[in-house]
């Protein structure tokens, strides 16, 4: 593991850089003390990805808080999100990441949810993306708080921002895709900003 910058204070337990760059502008407009270069991520100290074999998000985002932790003896955060289809019993879920056999590859795994859903009609395309964020700290002090934004799954691609399952997530009561919106405005209505906004003054008191 690489050394730690000076003064860190906290790390991101991640290895997605989308999910550090959007934490940074989440917590940039949350909290007053924030700095983007204050939050290092688990990938840019060079920190193995723990197993993740919990049975929820929860569970899952506080082993990824907890192993960097143990490594680092400093605060870490985590999320642990993925999309929830309503016709598919809440699947992908935890395995969002993984639903196409390799971890973290975004355009296999979307082509696949697509082609299991394509004879759905947008009737029951109903889902939600769902994210738990955990704050762990060095004595041991445990918090998960929780995100959820509804939505329809399209039946192709919209939009280049964003990643995941981005492109064909359309949120309850937009006309935009969350890969056609700006950063800021799903970061606004999203599960991970709905999460990390709730823990902000718990990561403001550590800074
Ligand atoms: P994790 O890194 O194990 O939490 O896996 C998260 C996975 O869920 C990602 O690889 C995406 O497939 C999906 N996901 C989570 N949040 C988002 C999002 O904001 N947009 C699109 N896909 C997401």
């Amino acid at each position: 593991m690489a050394e730690l910058p000076q003064h860190t204070k906290l790390i991101f337990a991640t290895h997605n850089p989308h999910k550090l760059t959007e934490l940074r502008q989440i917590l940039s407009q949350e909290v007053e003390a924030f700095t983007p270069e204050s939050l290092v991520s688990a990938a840019g100290i060079g920190a193995p990805e723990p197993v993740e074999d919990g049975a929820t998000f929860a569970e899952n985002a506080l082993i990824k808080a907890r192993a960097i932790v143990q490594a680092t003896g400093i605060a870490a955060i985590a999320d642990d999100s993925g999309i929830c289809v309503d016709i598919l019993g809440g699947a992908p879920g935890i395995f969002s990441a993984r639903w196409a056999g390799r971890h973290g590859d975004d355009e296999a795994n979307l082509d696949l949810l697509l082609n299991q859903l394509a004879d759905v009609p947008q009737k029951n395309r109903g889902a939600a993306f769902v994210s738990a964020a955990a704050l762990v700290s060095p004595d041991g002090t445990e918090t998960v708080r929780t995100g959820k934004v509804r939505g329809q799954l399209l039946t192709a691609r919209r939009g280049h921002g964003g990643f995941g399952y981005d492109p064909i997530f359309l949120p309850a009561g937009y006309q935009l895709t969350t890969a056609e919106m700006s950063a800021e405005q799903k970061n606004q209505i999203s599960h991970r900003g709905i999460a990390f906004r709730s823990l902000a003054p718990l990561i403001a008191e550590l800074l």
